[in-house]
């Protein structure tokens, strides 16, 4: 039953092994290995979670990693004084705030002040609009991985119908633009889409970015459909789903991501990626 499945985990482990040989071989030259500073604001347990690979994750590849935790009540003012410091580190290539944030900072604050050169999530609307302009500088690492993870198998979205459920700054449209910019004919849903069972019906590719769990079911898919499960769900039973309904979808598809082992691993290998990339441009 395995050979339906994207193995989200094995291209991940791959892309993270090319990395590591790319930082041993600018060591071996005398170049600065790629340094990325991960800022957490509070005490969110979700967040923690994801700091930690992320952190864990830099230091296999060989990065240098520095950690910034700071406390919930931390001002705006004092977060943006932060990435002051870390745009004019030399040691830094790459800046990540974990989101969300506390209420009394303005998330888009904080993305625009991160110098572009080092915004490794991909937010800034410079990097944005570059990936719209069709020319990416640094890419969102969730959609990024989307579209590595489907290099990977083979599957080109050139003249195929991809529908994206949801329309998020950081996962809907950034993969919507991707999907265009490899020439697929792309719908975006959201939750005003008056038909969503009928736009999926026409989809060759499905991205699911809801956030609700096991929400796309596999009677709305067409058959032989890919479908990227980006969702990142906590069942009251403490087990991880996803934003397809898993077991109905496999039936209808003709390649499925897991979750967990799907898109997860790729965002935070993209990360990776976007550091070593934001790293090679800033060092020349
Ligand atoms: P958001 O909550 O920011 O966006 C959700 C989107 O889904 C919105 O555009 C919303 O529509 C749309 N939506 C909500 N209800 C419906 C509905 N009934 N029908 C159609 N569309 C609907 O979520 P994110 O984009 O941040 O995250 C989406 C999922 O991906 C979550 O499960 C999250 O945990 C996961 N995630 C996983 C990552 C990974 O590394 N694998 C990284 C980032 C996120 P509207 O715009 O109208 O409100």
């Amino acid at each position: 039953m395995n050979d339906k499945r994207i193995d989200g985990k094995a291209v991940a482990a791959e892309l993270r092994k090319e990395i590591a040989a790319k930082v041993e071989a600018r060591r071996a030259a005398g170049l600065p290995a790629p340094g990325l500073a991960v800022v957490l604001v509070g005490e969110d347990p979700a967040s923690k979670v994801y700091v930690g690979s992320k952190v864990k994750a830099c230091e296999e590849v060989g990065f240098l990693s520095q950690n910034f935790r700071l406390e919930a009540s931390t001002s705006q003012e004092e977060l943006l004084a932060l990435i002051d410091k870390l745009n004019a580190d030399p040691q830094i290539h790459g800046i990540l705030v974990q989101l969300p944030l506390p209420k009394q900072i303005d998330v888009q604050a904080v993305i625009e002040r991160i110098d572009p050169k080092k915004d490794v999530d991909g937010f800034h609307p410079y990097n944005l609009g570059r990936l719209a302009g069709k020319a990416p500088t640094l890419r969102p690492c969730t959609p990024y991985g989307c579209m590595r993870l489907l290099k990977a198998y083979g599957i080109d979205p050139m003249g195929k119908k991809a529908v994206v459920v949801g329309a998020s700054n950081i996962v809907g449209r950034p993969v919507a633009l991707e999907l265009l910019m490899e020439r697929a004919t792309v719908t975006i849903c959201h939750s005003k889409t008056r038909d969503l069972p009928g736009e999926l019906a026409q989809a060759d590719i499905v991205i699911a970015a809801v956030g609700i769990p096991q929400f796309i079911k596999g009677e709305w898919l067409k058959p032989g459909a890919v479908v990227i499960d980006v969702g990142i769900n906590r069942l009251e039973n403490g087990k991880l789903v996803g934003d397809v309904d898993f077991d109905s979808a496999y039936e209808k598809a003709s390649a499925i991501t897991p979750v967990p082992g799907g898109v997860g691993p790729m965002t935070i290998a993209c990360l990776l990626q976007n550091t070593l990339e934001a790293c090679e441009a800033i060092e020349g």
